[in-house]
């Protein structure tokens, strides 16, 4: 459907993963409508690594299906800045689905629940004390913006974009994977530091490869990222790249506040990816879902301080470890240690894949490990 007026309950800007979650949440709601720019199935720069975690969030919200025709792959491959590697088992598979598929499928969930779904172009909003105008003769009770790393929505909002050292921006690109190793790689660099490349194998004779680094690291060229990423990779595989295309990731070390009376951020618009692995989807269809509860809440400009406490309640404390482990891992030699010790044991490989991936803490066997590694640098 495209662009055409009316006035809803809630209105969500942008179909990526945390506007369709919100639309599935908001499902009891009266009339949503689920806006994005583009057209399904779209493009997004992405890894297209789906962790576990967020597909249990998902699931909680009756999304099925998801990965249907992916295989779940078991293993992953670190490799520290200084050269380290971790490679074990996961302690969930997870899997790995261009976001064309992934993204195409849960706008299609939100649409079987109830969502309508409207191609629009949001550049401006109008807050009215009974709600918000969105143009196109579009008007909601509540709105959500989820409209990614360049939100609309936030600017709308007064709020500044991340400082460059709190944004990372990362290229990804397909590769001909003819005969796919059955396992995500990750090598870390020194160089540059914090920067890593990833191979992660798609099992449809392709894998998604790519490379990022903090935006603070100077003027980062699309040709820069590329020659990053062949250094790291160091594979000759690498030869017949398709779909090269770089984009920022806000990362969760710098966060406006979720809710805004009327107005809720979710996803990269709240800027939740995380500071250590990039990962960012678990964290949108979390807060999506939360953004979703909480608009349908009764009384419109309370909808953003209920998501503010319903979002400090399930995250904060996550956010808090993942912000020291940022500041920890500043020292690439400490990342290094890390791996001696995920390496060695499976519950601390199990534990920094749960703070990279889902909503896991920086326990104190974890930090106890990691000293213990860094005590005995060969
Ligand atoms: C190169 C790269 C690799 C990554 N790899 C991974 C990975 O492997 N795993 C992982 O978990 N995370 C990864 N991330 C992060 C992940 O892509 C994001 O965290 C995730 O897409 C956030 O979802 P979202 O719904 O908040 O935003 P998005 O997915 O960006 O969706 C936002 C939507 O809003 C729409 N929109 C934007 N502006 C407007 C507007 N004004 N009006 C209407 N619609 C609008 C857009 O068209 C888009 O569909 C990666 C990011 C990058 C850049």
């Amino acid at each position: 459907m495209t662009d055409a007026g009316g006035v809803y309950e809630v209105a969500i800007v942008g179909a990526g993963p945390a506007g369709s979650a919100a639309a599935l949440a908001a499902a009891r709601a009266g009339a949503k409508v689920l806006l994005d720019r583009g057209v399904f199935p779209r493009d997004k720069a992405c890894g297209d690594g789906i962790a576990q975690q967020g597909l249990d969030v998902l699931g909680g919200l009756g999304v099925t299906g998801l990965t249907d025709g992916y295989s779940p792959i078991r293993s992953l491959r670190l490799t520290g800045p200084g050269g380290v590697q971790a490679a074990r088992e996961l302690p969930e598979p997870a899997y790995v689905i261009p976001r064309a598929v992934f993204d195409t499928r849960l706008v299609a969930a939100a649409v079987r629940a109830g969502a309508t779904f409207r191609q629009h172009t949001v550049r401006g909003l109008t807050v009215r004390p009974d709600g918000v105008e969105l143009g196109g003769g579009l008007a909601a009770r509540v709105v959500i913006g989820a409209d990614g790393a360049n939100s609309t929505v936030r600017r709308a909002l007064g709020l500044p974009r991340n400082p460059p050292d709190r944004l990372a921006v990362a290229i990804r690109a397909y590769a001909p994977d003819p005969a796919p190793r059955p396992e995500q790689r990750i090598v870390m660099t020194g160089q540059r530091w914090p920067a890593y490349a990833w191979s992660f194998p798609i099992g449809d004779g392709r894998r998604n490869v790519g490379y990022g680094e903090l935006a603070s690291r100077g003027p980062l060229s699309r040709s820069h990222l590329l020659e990053r990423m062949h250094d790291l990779l160091g594979d000759t595989g690498l030869a017949g790249l398709s779909d090269a295309r770089a984009h920022h990731l806000p990362l969760s070390t710098w966060r406006p506040r979720p809710g805004h009376g009327r107005l809720l951020l979710a996803g990269d618009a709240l800027s939740l990816i995380n500071p250590f692995t990039g990962e960012g989807i678990f964290y949108a269809v979390l807060s999506g879902a939360l953004a979703g509860q909480a608009a349908v809440s009764p009384g419109g400009t309370s909808a953003g301080r209920a998501y503010t406490v319903a979002l400090r309640h399930r995250l904060a404390r996550h956010l808090r470890h993942t912000g020291l482990v940022a500041r920890l891992t500043a020292r690439p030699w400490v990342v290094d240690a890390g791996m001696r010790a995920a390496a060695r044991d499976q519950r601390v490989f199990d534990g920094f894949v749960g703070l990279g991936l889902g909503d896991g803490l920086l326990t104190p066997r974890l930090l106890a490990a990691v000293a213990t590694a860094a005590a005995h640098r060969p």
